[in-house]
């Protein structure tokens, strides 16, 4: 197929154009000819229509090809220009050629047309492939550039030397180093020298094993902190195939990996729990199972006609030890559900040191005693300053627990506690000549169901839960707990709680039941409703000394009727769970028919919310079971002397 050659021509001569398309036609192209005479059309034509070749005669009237050249120059200088001269001669041919024409013809030797036509057209050619991919590969440098700034990860390449030849947007923000200062530098100006030295190591063993290498590693950067990367650095050549340096790139993996070790870490800790709660099961099934033995067993031989009195009153002082033994890790249970629920409320109000201690004392000596230690108590506070503003019960259960451990743990020697002023708070400390706690212990045991060792459960019982409690506790209440012991030597626990004074005087809750005892108590009438009856025939035992007439309702309905219908009934002591109505509702029916009639609830619910609600629907006191005989004489007696 023949090529077709768009040309323009620059001739005012008819019959040298015409020479010009045969000589064209016979070199076997397809001409296309456009020829113009003056400037005027010329530029017109240069500037509109796209030529392969433009053929201009050197002189024409008022316009020279030199002219004509330099027009082309400008608007179209890709298109190769042939200065056809018939009279200038070969020297100013060449000095066009010079200006920029890309060659001549002169036209007493157009057979050189051909050739120098054949030769213009391609070197046109190889120009525009060579434009063309010139700006291909600039096209390709600014995608790969603005790819390896845009990426997420560092990326960069370094010489053979370890000098930074490229560094990417990411290394920048990584490193907090610009680019314009590690250009031409190595490792050590960008990192700590160990990590340096290290990644120099790295890279030489992609430059001496000529293969890519894939690994982790830690990094420390300028801000102090450390990054793990997952990094790839693999060898680049010139053409030649000689080793001209590396490419890496860096992934920044610090979020996945602590990922991972969080997930490894709660994996361990579910584990953990899981063990934890197992050893607690079995802990718990043994601390119920002995004192529920005990009770069991004793009781069964009580019942045995051949026991006599002594014996009868050392099996039910066991029976009664293992049932306060048994209450206090069910309420151990009960309390480390409420505080993990959040449901743990503080009740501040005015409550008496002195009273606190002595409750403690009457409590635990005997069992210190008991084990021969001496047991002994100090408040470095004046007599005045004992009365504040805290939570008598919280106090009084942190201090049993921590006590009751310290009697726990010691063999010999002593237990100690007392408190004194620190400030604005008020300081407790627990001291005893026990086993000791070993230093790395002091954090894990006030975790739930932790002991300082796996043989604690076996040779002294417990739950794992007291100093839990007691922790929780001390925070309610806006102090903190701490401990320091010497292994062997003995431990000491210190608590604070914020000391405020109290501005009313409180009510000694240390009645002695033997002054109440002595009152004389003739025809009162008390209502006890409550549906077991074994829990009523308690009571009534409790107060056969007194002269009290007791009736009993067996659910919440008699017991509004009763109290409606039996104006001599001066108390009521209320079950809160019963049957047909409860002891809430019974207690607002009684309140609306009888306001002035005192009503104490009476139960196996102890939470503070449960406390709340009892009093709100009118109930003046609160007793949770299991009762004692002194705990309950005492409230009847108040509200007598009421
Ligand atoms: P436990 O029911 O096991 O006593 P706690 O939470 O009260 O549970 O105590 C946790 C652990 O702390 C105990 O098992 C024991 O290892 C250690 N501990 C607590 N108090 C003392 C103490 N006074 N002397 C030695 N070890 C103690």
């Amino acid at each position: 197929m023949k090529e077709t050659l768009f040309a323009l021509l620059l001739e005012d001569a008819p019959r040298d154009a015409e020479l010009l398309r045969e000589f064209l036609i016979d070199e076997g192209y397809d001409v296309r000819l456009d020829i113009v005479e003056c400037e005027r059309d010329y530029v017109e034509r240069i500037t509109n229509g796209k030529y392969n070749i433009i053929y201009a005669d050197f002189t024409l009237p008022g316009f020279t090809g030199q002219e004509a050249l330099n027009y082309s120059l400008k608007i179209c200088p890709d298109t190769p220009f042939i200065c056809i001269s018939g009279t200038i001669g070969e020297d100013r041919a060449v000095e066009l050629v010079k200006l920029g024409a890309t060659d001549y013809v002169l036209k007493n030797r157009m057979e050189r047309l051909s050739f120098v036509t054949r030769r213009a057209l391609d070197a046109s050619r190889h120009l525009e492939k060579f434009r063309k991919s010139e700006i291909e590969a600039k096209t390709n440098r600014n995608l790969l550039q603005a790819v390896i700034n845009n990426a997420l990860d560092p990326i960069y390449i370094k010489d053979t030397d370890g000098k930074y030849l490229l560094f990417n947007t990411a290394a920048e923000r990584l490193t907090g180093k610009k680019k314009a200062d590690i250009i031409g530098k190595n490792d050590f100006a960008v990192l700590n020298s160990k990590d340096a030295q290290k990644i120099t190591e790295d890279d030489r063993r992609v430059f001496d094993g000529n293969s890519p290498i894939s690994y982790e590693e830690s990094l420390l950067f300028d801000d102090g902190k450390v990054h793990f990367f997952h990094t790839i650095k693999y060898p680049i050549y010139d053409e030649q195939g000689n080793l001209t340096g590396l490419s890496g790139i860096s992934r920044d993996i610090t979020e996945k990996k602590f990922i991972e070790e969080e997930l490894v870490r709660a994996k361990e800790k579910a584990e953990e729990g899981d063990r934890l709660k197992s050893a607690f099961l079995q802990n718990i099934s043994h601390e119920i199972r002995t004192p529920m033995n005990a009770i069991i067993g004793f009781s069964r031989l009580l019942k045995d006609p051949d026991t006599d009195r002594e014996k009868s009153v050392a099996y039910a002082e066991i029976i009664s030890n293992s049932s306060e033994q048994l209450l206090s890790i069910i309420t151990d249970i009960i309390s480390i559900s409420t505080i993990e629920a959040g449901q743990e409320r503080v009740v501040i109000k005015p409550c008496d040191i002195g009273d606190i201690f002595e409750a403690l004392n009457t409590k635990l000596s005997l069992l210190a005693k008991k084990k021969g230690l001496t047991f002994n108590s100090e408040i470095s506070l004046p007599v005045d300053g004992r009365k504040i503003l805290s939570d008598n019960n919280k106090i009084t259960r942190i201090l049993v627990n921590i006590i009751g451990n310290a009697i726990k743990f010691t063999k010999k020697g002593h237990v100690k506690y007392g408190c004194q002023l620190q400030g604005a708070m008020l300081e407790f400390y627990v001291e005893d000549t026990g086993v000791g706690i070993s230093e790395e212990k002091f954090e894990d045991i006030f975790k739930r169901f932790r002991q300082a060792n796996t043989d604690i459960a076996g040779n002294y019982g417990g739950s794992g839960l007291g100093l839990t409690i007691a922790k929780a506790y001390v925070s309610l209440l806006g102090g903190k707990i701490w401990l320091k012991s010497v292994m062997e030597k003995g431990t000491t626990f210190f608590f604070t709680i914020p000391y405020e004074q109290s501005p009313v005087s409180v009510e000694s809750q240390a009645v002695k039941i033997s002054n109440a005892k002595l009152m004389t108590v003739s025809n009162v009438s008390i209502l006890i409703a409550e549906d077991e009856e074994s829990n009523y025939l308690l009571l009534k035992e409790f107060l056969k000394d007194y002269d009290i007439n007791l009736i009993w309702a067996r659910n919440g309905e008699e017991a509004i009727n009763i109290c409606r219908d039996r104006k001599e009934i001066f108390l009521v002591i209320m079950d809160i769970k019963m049957p047909v109505i409860d002891g809430l509702r019974a207690t607002r029916d009684i309140k609306r028919l009888r306001p002035e009639l005192p009503v104490i609830a009476y139960t196996a619910y102890s939470s503070d919310a449960d406390v709340k609600k009892a009093m709100s629907c009118g109930c003046c006191g609160f007793m949770s079971k299991p009762i004692s005989k002194d705990q309950l004489c005492k409230i009847v007696m108040e509200h007598l002397r009421g």
